[in-house]
């Protein structure tokens, strides 16, 4: 059996006024979404267990069939994964946005989508400039770095995404309790050395989002989680994506990580060579996973056409390909959803329950219809605990 899981991140939302009442997904021409959901089955799952942060970490942790409330440690101990930082036990791990914030006002959680040599710059130049003993940086991809921490201060802080907080205040969302003093200092520092940095200066002149300080969030310890083939008997996986999220939750998934040149993170990525790899990985791995995350950075910039075009690109450029490589095979099935909401509204990830689809050997049909949220609601298949999807994704009715 062949399987392949495709994910456009954060592509579920709300209806839309901009859209005649149409939610993104519903509004976005899909014809091989559509043909999945047709031929096979939708439905909703609650990737976001009750008391959790919406976020990719959660979400993809939960539709790969491993409870949050049981492995979820924080997303920072993910991306160290990813970069195979070695942590041991008392290790912690930050995220390390760069932002921009201005007149004390979170502005960007993205420093206008920095770019990573820019980036590696800002935070070379901050990891000799700052005082922080036990700290040290790692540069990630763009405004995603990391901050390890291996000392003997205690931590026991509230952090917020900062992406949970567009045009807030940042004064009340800084890091509180015990230990939260010295990472509001390397926060406030940061601040301090980056104002007049020389790259911010051309950013400013050409129009570009300022990399105005660090925001440390998402900390935690280094998880221990089963391999996928120990959890689901699936020979090893390999993992296609633009983000350090999940190239470390596929390191502790014992997957491979394949990197496809021209992908980003953002709208700019190469659908089509991320289609075209997708497919091809499939003669090697009984199961491919491609992750595309601009219906997410879209929505954070509350930009629905983008959105809605991203949604486009992944249907005829990632979604038709892999669909009809799949069809080659004897065996096989395809799960395309959204790991989460992502509201155009609020510029925010919501808590609704995500659409699904899924298709192929011994998938059968029971309702018709178009893929998206209000079609996927009014199907009787609503999985509330989402751990539970991948098991009935890899087996529901095969013997
Ligand atoms: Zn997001």
């Amino acid at each position: 059996m062949k399987y392949a899981i495709i994910i456009p991140d954060g592509a579920a939302d709300e209806p839309l006024e901009e859209l005649d009442g149409l939610t993104p997904l519903a509004a976005a021409h899909t014809p091989n979404m559509d043909l999945i959901a047709r031929e096979g089955r939708q439905g909703l799952v609650r990737t976001i267990p009750k008391g959790f942060e919406s976020g990719s970490d959660v979400a993809i942790m939960s539709l790969l069939g491993y409870d949050p409330k049981i492995y979820h440690t924080g997303r920072a101990p993910l991306e160290a994964a990813a970069q195979h930082i070695p942590l041991s036990p008392t290790d912690w791990v930050f995220r390390c946005n760069l932002v921009t914030v201005a007149d004390g006002i979170m502005k960007d959680h993205s420093a206008g989508g920095i770019g990573n040599a820019e980036a590696q710059r800002l935070i070379s130049d901050l990891s000799h400039g700052l005082t922080a003993p036990g700290f040290e940086f790692f540069t990630g991809v763009s405004y995603r770095n990391l901050l390890v921490y291996r000392g003997s201060q205690a931590f026991n802080v509230t952090t917020r995404p900062p992406h949970e907080i567009p045009d807030e205040p940042i004064a009340k969302h800084l890091p509180r309790g015990q230990g939260s003093e010295i990472l509001r200092k390397l926060m406030s520092e940061s601040a301090e050395m980056l104002a007049d940095h020389e790259i911010n200066q051309v950013r400013r002149q050409t129009g570009h989002n300022p990399a105005t300080q660090i925001w440390l969030w998402g900390q935690g310890h280094a998880p221990n989680i089963p391999t996928f083939q120990q959890r689901f008997g699936v020979n090893p996986g390999c993992m296609i994506t633009g983000v350090d999220l999940l190239r470390g939750l596929a390191v502790l998934l014992g997957w491979d990580v394949h990197e496809v040149p021209g992908m980003t993170s953002f709208h700019d990525t190469d659908y089509a060579g991320q289609g075209r790899e997708t497919a091809k990985m499939l003669d090697k791995y009984d199961l491919v996973f491609s992750h595309i995350e601009a219906p997410d950075e879209a929505s954070h910039q509350a930009d629905w056409k983008t959105k809605v075009e991203a949604i486009e690109h992944i249907d005829s450029y990632i979604v038709g390909p892999v669909l009809e490589k799949l069809r080659t095979f004897d065996e096989w099935r395809i799960l395309v959803m959204p790991d989460h909401p992502t509201n155009i509204s609020t510029r925010k990830h919501g808590y609704a329950p995500s659409p699904f689809a899924m298709a192929g050997t011994r998938v059968t049909s029971v309702l018709k219809g178009d893929f998206n949220e209000k079609n996927a609601a009014a199907s009787d298949l609503h999985i509330e605990h989402g751990h539970e999807l991948m098991e009935y994704f890899l087996r529901a009715g095969l013997a």
